[in-house]
């Protein structure tokens, strides 16, 4: 049988222990695999290399198309970019899947439930674009940024990840409540593209009540699809129910590359020590094997590693007395491949089909769109009170009038009666065409901006657009 090529990134920390354990595992079963060493993470970022991600690692992955990673460190502070983010953006592997299932020798305060979910966490957007700006001195900003297209991809993606696996029900959780547009999004589309899947029964929860619920009744759930910030957070939350992140394993799908990668860290402080617990990084191994298509070895690494948790023999980190190394651990696994689990069954698993990206569904471009104003951000420490008559003398006999000024997403001019907002020096000021019937122009905002910034520094512009007659922005709180 020919041999596929992996990419293999030892990474930071507790990586390279780990990928060696996985790497042995995975040769122990004899799969048709041979690895392309390629270096990423720390000994990079030393070496001066700002992203993290050599060219010659790029090229090994856009060559192989699939790759195992160890953790990367992420340099704290300005400047560095998380390396594991940039892989994951470079290769538009927009969906992160996690799956979590209670293991066999794994005492928890959950032990027993059978708990048995996966996370589909969208990886690319949101808050991850990583879109920031100090919007002054007290201020800072990021953008979250989410797209129809993004939503739809990794919608459809957790309701085939059902069918692949023969899953009921696909829950979507998300702040649509806070957050209409962003997080909304995320809601609508996953209720559209639910018609598609009529076997598979679709429900939303308020991401704050699933965490709850997650530890709550953590077998209720079956597929949970999410945004990237919630799924990163909800995820770390569900593989600390099973046993920790050191049973927590992942795979960044996209459509042209795969990248498989423990959900864990680099775990500096007990890196080096021959303790850090390689069965995340060897269920990764998994995921691996079942995307190339060996599902028989998959399934004998999972078999195997369950045969010894059974049989008592774990890491540091799992509850319970004693513990072996991580070379010990791995050498045990080893020594089960081909054994049976005497209580856990590995799951039916078919090959999982992502949406063609062609296949997704554009927003109607049929809308009317106009735009009825404009927020302009500024930076002053007057209170509002004076602000705004200052503000209304600037654009006197122009087409825009100032509607209101929030602070933080509260109105504070005109003030509401009795209300207390404490102000920043961040305010944003919302102007709106005097006559409903006209159109803005772009040399509206222009003048405004030259009269605006004759007396204030501004730091960006929002265009208020409506869709069908429908406000395509959010109203400030207090706002009418
Ligand atoms: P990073 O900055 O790279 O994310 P971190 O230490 O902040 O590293 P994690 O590596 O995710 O974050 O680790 C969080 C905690 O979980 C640590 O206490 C770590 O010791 C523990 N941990 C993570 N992975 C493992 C593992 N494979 N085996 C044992 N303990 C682990």
């Amino acid at each position: 049988m020919e041999k596929t090529t992996v990419t293999v990134i030892r990474g930071d920390g507790i990586g390279p222990e780990v990928v060696d354990a996985a790497v042995r595992l995975v040769e122990a079963t004899g799969a048709p695999v041979v690895w392309e060493e390629a270096a990423a993470g720390a000994s990079m970022f030393r070496a001066g290399i700002t992203s993290g991600v050599p060219q010659e690692t790029i090229d090994s992955i856009a060559r192989t198309r699939v790759a195992l990673k160890g953790p990367l460190e992420t340099p704290v502070g300005h400047g560095g970019k998380s390396a594991n983010v940039t892989l994951r953006k470079l290769f538009e592997t927009y969906a992160n899947i996690r799956p979590v299932r209670e293991l066999p020798g794994v005492p928890t305060p959950f032990s027993g439930r059978g708990i048995d979910l996966v996370v589909i966490r969208e990886n690319v957007e949101d808050l991850y674009a990583g879109i920031e700006h100090m919007q002054t001195a007290d201020v800072a900003q990021c953008l979250k940024l989410i797209s129809r297209p993004g939503c739809e991809r990794i919608a459809r993606t957790a309701f085939e990840y059902a069918r692949a696996e023969g899953r009921g029900t696909v829950t979507c959780a998300t702040k649509a409540n806070i957050m209409k547009l962003t997080e909304g999004m995320l809601k609508r589309v996953v209720e559209e593209v639910s018609a598609d899947y009529p076997e598979i029964r679709a429900r939303h929860l308020i991401v704050d009540d699933c965490a709850h619920q997650l530890v709550r009744r953590p077998e209720q759930f079956d597929v949970l699809v999410t945004t990237n910030m919630n799924g990163d957070i909800l995820s770390d939350l569900a593989s600390g129910l099973v046993g920790g992140l050191g049973f927590a394993p992942s795979a960044n799908l996209g459509d042209d590359v795969a990248i498989f990668e423990a959900v864990h860290g680099s775990a500096p402080a007990i890196a080096g020590q021959g303790t850090a617990n390689p069965t995340a990084m060897m269920l990764t191994a998994v995921l691996l094997l079942r995307h190339l298509g060996h599902a028989d070895a998959a399934t004998d690494i999972e078999q195997a590693i369950a045969a010894t948790l059974e049989a008592g023999v774990t890491t540091p980190d799992v509850d319970g007395p004693g513990g072996v190394g991580t070379r010990e651990y791995t050498d045990a696994v080893i020594a089960r491949l081909g054994q049976r689990s005497a209580t856990w069954e590995s799951r039916p698993h078919r090959p999982l089909r992502l949406p063609a990206a062609d296949t997704l569904r554009p927003a109607d471009r049929s809308v009317y769109r106009s735009d009825g104003g404009v927020d302009v951000f500024i930076e002053s420490r007057l209170a509002p009170a004076e602000l705004g008559p200052i503000l209304e003398g600037l654009v006197a006999g122009t087409p825009l009038a100032l509607k209101m000024i929030s602070n933080r997403g509260t109105q504070v001019w005109p003030a509401a009666a009795g209300a207390g907002t404490y102000c920043v020096d961040h305010f944003r000021c919302r102007f709106v065409l005097r006559d409903d019937a006209a159109l803005l122009a772009d040399g509206m905002v222009y003048d405004l901006l030259r009269r605006v910034g004759s007396r204030f520094r501004w730091m960006h512009v929002e265009k208020l657009a409506e869709l069908d007659g429908t406000p395509a922005y959010s109203r400030a709180q207090g706002e009418n």
